[in-house]
């Protein structure tokens, strides 16, 4: 395909099916269109075709992979034109207006791809990086100076608290965290807290929380983002960790987030082989990012992206499945005489007041939970040393199921105190739950426990 033809425009705005010309060339029609007739099409319908032209590939239905660290200018004013574009130093035409000057900044591959995480999440845009981590590091290096305070929801999953607790302290970067982010007078308390240290700009959620499924309660999160903005004059930014849930069964920027960020490795990778992270988000706010990104050089290969590209084709198929297999195997785990609690969110009961958070924030379960075993560490490890199907390694998300041991492996890192004060004691045992036959999965884990 001529390099001319590559179309240059992202499309993560939310679209009114027209297609505008960019850099005086003409994408193919309908190629980012949301609708046919009166009809929204539905991000499952869109991840087969949204931001792709068959036309401008030669006809190939998927997309090629763009193996090019760098892209041609047409002449040198073209070069300046969007090197200033990149750098921010000049606005887009449009809101759709992006530039290809090196792979570092964008690739064809991540926009393709970046269109349709900013889709399902229903968000204004989104931007790729090399990792969860690099996504967060990347939104932490966006929005946090020397002196700024960045308020937090715990349990968080264990590298990112090591980063807020070791990393951002030695540039001089306080931390508060909300031990109960569904308890009102908790989460204020925290705000004032976060806010006598110092001007609060990051206001950092993961729900629910890995490994047990904690809740945070969305509406008082934004609530105590109001409260500090009140308080110091500068609304502070909401990020939301999305990666247990989103995109299908939850939707953070529905509910008061700024932006969201994602271990794209999980679910929406899914296959367990391939390592990403993403951010979605109001247009602002990610433009910010990717600029860091370009600066940081937390981007993602397009490889990787091709990789996602696919992914996303049959995403819901596997979360839907994976959730529907967890529900009956947290079941079964809640009725085992060696198992003493189960923290699946299809279990909360009707009376319990996370039930009304997760009815109005969550659309489903999802597919990982952990569970204590009775008899600590030599239980849970007996356990685990037994398993046969469901596989002994760390991560989530993927077709198959997995389990790990939290307090050793994911959260190791986190002291102690902190660990056994979230919950994540020495008989924990954390299950991802795959797509195999759900009969299985319970047969693997009846001989596991009749073992213990
Ligand atoms: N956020 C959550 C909730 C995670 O579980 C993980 C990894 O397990 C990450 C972020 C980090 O993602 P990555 O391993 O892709 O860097």
């Amino acid at each position: 395909m001529p390099a001319e033809t590559i179309p240059h425009a992202t499309q993560s705005s939310p679209d009114d099916g027209r297609d505008r010309p960019v850099d005086g060339r003409d994408p193919a029609p309908g190629y980012r269109s949301r609708t046919i007739g009166n009809r929204t099409l539905h991000p499952e319908t869109q991840m087969m075709r949204y931001g792709y032209a068959p036309e401008l590939s030669e006809g190939a239905v998927k997309a090629p992979v763009f193996l090019t660290s760098t892209f041609v200018f047409q002449s040198a004013e073209e070069g300046r034109a969007l090197f200033d574009l990149t750098a921010g130093r000049s606005k887009p035409r449009h809101s759709d207006e992006s530039s290809l000057v090196y792979s570092r900044f964008n690739n064809p591959n991540f926009e393709m791809l970046e269109d349709r995480v900013a889709l399902y999440e229903g968000a204004e845009a989104a931007c790729v990086f090399a990792s969860g981590m690099g996504a967060i590091s990347t939104l932490f290096w966006t929005f946090l100076r020397p002196g700024d305070v960045v308020l937090h929801s715990t349990p968080l999953y264990g590298g990112t608290e090591t980063l807020i607790l070791n990393t951002l302290t030695e540039y001089g970067i306080v931390s508060v965290s909300c031990a109960d982010g569904m308890d009102r007078a908790v989460v204020m308390a925290a705000a004032d807290a976060a806010a006598a240290k110092g001007p609060v700009s990051l206001v950092f959620a993961e729900t629910p929380a890995n490994p047990t499924n904690s809740l945070v309660d969305l509406g008082l999160f934004t609530e105590a983002v109001e409260r500090i903005e009140a308080a110091q004059g500068k609304r502070p930014v909401l990020a939301v960790d999305n990666t247990l849930l989103g995109p299908l069964y939850q939707k953070p920027l529905a509910h008061g987030a700024d932006v969201v960020v994602y271990s794209l490795t999980k679910y929406v990778g899914g296959h367990s082989d391939l390592i990403a992270g993403g951010a979605a988000g109001c247009r602002p706010t990610i433009d910010a990012m990717r600029r860091m990104r370009g600066a940081l050089g937390t981007q993602l290969d397009a490889h990787s992206c091709w990789m996602l590209l696919r992914s996303l084709e049959t995403l819901s198929l596997r979360m839907d499945k994976a959730s529907r297999n967890a529900d009956a195997v947290a079941g079964f785990l809640s009725q085992h005489p060696k198992v003493e609690a189960v923290n699946h969110l299809g279990l909360i009961d009707e009376s319990d007041p996370r039930h009304a958070v997760y009815r109005k924030q969550c659309d489903g379960s999802g597919s990982t939970f952990s569970f204590t075993v009775t008899g600590g560490e030599r239980a849970a490890f007996d356990l685990l040393n037994k398993l046969r199907v469901i596989k002994l390694a760390v991560s989530l998300g993927g077709t198959e199921s997995l389990a790990c041991h939290p307090a050793s492996t994911t959260h190791s890192g986190v002291a102690e105190e902190t660990r056994l004060a979230i919950g994540i004691t020495s008989g924990l045992v954390r299950l991802s739950v795959g797509i195999e036959h759900p009969d299985d999965l319970i047969a693997d884990l009846g001989l596991a426990l009749a073992g213990v």
